[in-house]
This record gives structure tokens, C-alpha cells and sequence, in this order.
């Protein structure tokens, strides 16, 4: 049977640019590995207590996504961080500092020292950058000064992408910090321009099952649409489309999207696409450990108030940062315990994956209680291994983008979505797929219309 759309890959990316393909009534199938949907945004509940082995929040600065989970029934639902998340705290040679979360944190703290301060105050008299990309580290050291960007930035961007500032590309990585300085000249005027005006605040939504709950609802949206189980093993094109092989048989559509990871992609695209297929395996994704403990409040010495903490890469600890997840949502552990999620391994400390979990729980537990003084045992501990975690924007990662986009000039009714394509966020995923739908239904309708094959409600934007 001949498809509109086959899918491959059911995590955020593949369910969200399924769901806006069904919304258009365009026949799509998703054919998924695992035994459930979902990809890396797996929550799991037990004694009580809530793990999220991957995501743990929805960034809701993308109104694309924001109204998407407005639409699926979820925005009602949503929790912002709770009211005790005061602080953002990190952590250098050992030792911890909140930083009040407000645009003069760094001044009411003595984090940085008062030269690195008063370096911050003169940023809006940098002058614009007009040379190559810059990395993360390059570009806040030009900005803010060399402390700020290994003592703030560094953290940042091992925490939030597991990487090396000094690697990651600022357009990359964190494109509105390089826009604001394009368009006004300064990421402080930018910061308290977007304060002032109409851009949606930087909230974190989350909700009482956790994240998964995103792809539960969108799989149950798609019911009828989603085969899971079925691992795809070649893609190849044919008169009408493409086959997708697969461990139950041969499927067959007139476009297809690739929703999986990178090292995934890049062996489906091998025949079809060298040129995609060179780029895209070329991405580095290293491996990423999530240990999650639970202890009784008492056992823990530090107040919890915030959203936990980052690191800086000298203090020779394997963490890169943790989350106080039970201060962050409701419902992530049981009434007089706290649940802390931490995080190992990325570009940082790759050689992890040669501990045992025995001995890895027992490492990140014991830097734990020495950063936040716990005593005894955990309660609970779980850990979940990603051999391959988060996908380096490194620099040079826009000609990759470009080279990605361009895959359906290359290769017609061929379409990649996932999170080494535009933001790595579940909410970036989400609108890179909304815009995948969008270029799908518009190459069915230009490419097909005329035999009257498909049936396609088109909606421009
Ligand atoms: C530890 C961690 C913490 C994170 N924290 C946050 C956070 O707090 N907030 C945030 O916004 N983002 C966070 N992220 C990033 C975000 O979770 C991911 O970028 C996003 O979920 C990726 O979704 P995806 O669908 O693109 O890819 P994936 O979730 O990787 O999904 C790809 C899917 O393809 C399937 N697949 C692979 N090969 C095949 C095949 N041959 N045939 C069929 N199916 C196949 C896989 O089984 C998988 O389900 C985090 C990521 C990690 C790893």
C-alpha cells in the first residue's frame, strides 16, 4: 500500500511532525523502534517518586510550540517552576553560589570577582562582531570578559548542551544571544529590551506525569498512525516514492521524513543522499549519563531553593550540573523526601561509559552529598545511559543546517526533522517539525495535486 507519509522515528520530533501532517489530513504512518513512543522524553513514576531520563522541562520562549501545546489540551495543565526556585546556583572548586534569578544577580552576588563585574556594566559599548563564527566562549569573552565566559558560560553550555563553550557555535547554540547582538548592538539592551516588550518570559512548563506526557498525548492523538517495534533498516527510492525496509516488511510512500538521531540518519541516507548523509554523521553526539536520587528531606543540608546547579570544568568533578527536581515541579517525590536529578559524561568527561553503574551511581552520589551535604544513603537511585546524547552545535554547524535543509533539493519527498536540525530543545523540535509538515504538504500538493492522488487540506501560515 502506497502512503502520503511514512515517518521514521517516534520521538518528539517524528510525533510532532506526524500530528501536523494528520491535522492536514495528509496519510501519514511513524514507524518507531522501541516498544513505546517517546525517544529520549521518558518519565518515569515509582515509590512515589518521578525520574525524567531525558527532558525534564518545556522551554515556552517558542510560541510555535507554546500554541501547539496549547492546542493539544496541555497548556492548562502545565506547571511553571515552583515558587521556591529562587536561585540559580554554581559551582566552582567545590563550592556552591546562588545567584539571585534576576537581571542583577551577578551583581548582588560575589560569584564573579569585582573587576569580572564591572566588566559586565560596559558590554553595551562592545561594538559589534564582524568576522567569522564565533564560539560560545569567544563570543561572551568579547562581550562580557574572559571570568564571565569560563565561569557563567562554560557551565551553561556543558550543562544545557553537555558540550565545550569553546567548541559550540554561538549561532549555533544560543542563536538569540548573536541575533540581539546583530540586531541592537547588546545582549543587555536585548535582555531588558525583551523584558520590557511583548516576548513571551522565560518559563519552564513541565507537567504532573513530566514531559513524557507530550509524547503520550501526541501518540494518542495518532492513533491508528504509529507502529512501534519496527526498526527501519535501508531506505531506497522508487517510481512512486520511497521503500522504507523494515523488520516487518517493506513500506512504501510518497515522501519520508527522518526523525532519528544523527548517526541513524546518516546510515538510512547512505545510498540515497551521500552528500546529507556525510554532513549529518559527522555530528558528535557523546554520551550522557542522568543519575536521580532520592533522599528524606532531612538528610539533605542545603535549602533546595532553586533550580539546581552548574559547574565549572576545573574543579575536576565528573558532574557538569544537576536539577532540584522535586523544587522545580510538584509530584516528583513523596511528602518529606526530595528528588535531585545530576548529570555526567558529554564532552567533558566521555570515559565514563567505562564505569560500571554501580560505581557511577556511587561517584555522582558521593560528589552529591559532598556539594550539598547529604548524609547516608539514598532512598532511591536509578541511572540512564545515552551512548549517544545531545548533538554538538560545534562551529561550522550552519553550512550543516543549510546542507540538511537543502535535502529535498537533492533528493525529492525526502525531509529531515529532529534535534540536530534547529535547537535541540523538545520546544525547538516541535517548531522545526511544524515547519517540516508545512514544506511536506506543500511539495504533496505541488508535486501530486494534479493526479488528484492525495487529499490535502494545506494551511499557509
Ligand atoms: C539527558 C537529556 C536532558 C535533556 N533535557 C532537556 C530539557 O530539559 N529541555 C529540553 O527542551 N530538551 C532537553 N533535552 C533535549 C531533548 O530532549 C531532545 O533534543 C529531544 O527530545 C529529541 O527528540 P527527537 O525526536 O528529535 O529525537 P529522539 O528523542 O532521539 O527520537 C528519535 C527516535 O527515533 C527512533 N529510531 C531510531 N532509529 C530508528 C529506526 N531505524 N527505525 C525506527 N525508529 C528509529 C528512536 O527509537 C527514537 O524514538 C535533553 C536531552 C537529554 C538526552
Amino acid at each position: 500500500m502506497m502512503h502520503d507519509v511514512i515517518v521514521i522515528g517516534g520521538g518528539i520530533s517524528g510525533l510532532a511532525t506526524a500530528y501536523n501532517l494528520m491535522l492536514r489530513g495528509i496519510d501519514v504512518q511513524l514507524l518507531e523502534r522501541q516498544v513505546r513512543t517517546g525517544g529520549n522524553a521518558i518519565s518515569e513514576g515509582f515509590d512515589g517518586f518521578l525520574m525524567e531520563h531525558g527532558p525534564t522541562t518545556f522551554n515556552a520562549s517558542v510560541p510555535q510550540a507554546v500554541a501547539q501545546i496549547d492546542a493539544l489540551g496541555l497548556l492548562d495543565q502545565a506547571h511553571d517552576l515552583g515558587p521556591d526556585v529562587k536561585r540559580r546556583y554554581l559551582r566552582d572548586d567545590g563550592k556552591l553560589t546562588g545567584i539571585p534569578a534576576s537581571l542583577t544577580g551577578f551583581f548582588t552576588s560575589n560569584y564573579l570577582s569585582a573587576r569580572a563585574r564591572a566588566r559586565i556594566l560596559i558590554e553595551g559599548l562592545i561594538p559589534r562582531y564582524m568576522g567569522d563564527e564565533e564560539s560560545i566562549h569567544a563570543f561572551a569573552s568579547r562581550r562580557f570578559g574572559r571570568e564571565f565566559a569560563d565561569k557563567v558560560m562554560d557551565p551553561m553550555a556543558a550543562g544545557i548542551f553537555m558540550g565545550d563553550s569553546r567548541e559550540l557555535s554561538i549561532n549555533g547554540a544560543f542563536p538569540k544571544l548573536a541575533e540581539m547582538e546583530r540586531t541592537i548592538g547588546s545582549i543587555t539592551r536585548g535582555v531588558l529590551r525583551a523584558k520590557r516588550g511583548s516576548e513571551p518570559g522565560r518559563h519552564l512548563y513541565s507537567w504532573d506525569n513530566g514531559i513524557g506526557t507530550i509524547p503520550q498525548v501526541l501518540t494518542n492523538h495518532l492513533r491508528g498512525r504509529v507502529h512501534t517495534g519496527i526498526t527501519v533498516s535501508d531506505l531506497s527510492r522508487t517510481a512512486q516514492g520511497f521503500a522504507a525496509k523494515t523488520s516487518r516488511g517493506t513500506r512504501n510512500a510518497r515522501a519520508v521524513v527522518l526523525a532519528v538521531q544523527p548517526h541513524v540518519a546518516a546510515q538510512l541516507l547512505e545510498q540515497i543522499d551521500p552528500v546529507g548523509a556525510g554532513v549529518i554523521g559527522a555530528i558528535q553526539a557523546p554520551p550522557v549519563n542522568v543519575g536521580f536520587f532520592g533522599y528524606r528531606r532531612e538528610q539533605v543540608a542545603h535549602p533546595l531553593d532553586g533550580l539546581g546547579f552548574l559547574s565549572t570544568r576545573d574543579d575536576g568533578r565528573i558532574l557538569s550540573g544537576s536539577q532540584f527536581a522535586s523544587t522545580m515541579y510538584p509530584h516528583r517525590a513523596p511528602d518529606g523526601y526530595v528528588a535531585i536529578s545530576a548529570y555526567a559524561g558529554g564532552v567533558r568527561n566521555p570515559d565514563l561509559v567505562s564505569l560500571s553503574e554501580t560505581d557511577l551511581v556511587a561517584e555522582i552520589h558521593g560528589e552529591l552529598a559532598e556539594t550539598l551535604g547529604i548524609s547516608g544513603a539514598p532512598v532511591v537511585t536509578r541511572l540512564r545511559r545515552w551512548p549517544l546524547g545531545l548533538p554538538q552545535y560545534t562551529l561550522g554547524h550552519s553550512v550543516r543546517q543549510k546542507v540538511i535543509a537543502e535535502t529535498p533539493d537533492r533528493v525529492d519527498g525526502l525531509f529531515l526533522t529532529g534535534n540536530y536540525t534547529k535547537g535541540v530543545s523538545v520546544a525547538n523540535c516541535m517548531k522545526s517539525s511544524q515547519d517540516t509538515a508545512e514544506r511536506i504538504a506543500l511539495y504533496l500538493s505541488v508535486t501530486f495535486k494534479a493526479n488528484q492522488k492525495c487529499d490535502i487540506r494545506l494551511t499557509m501560515r
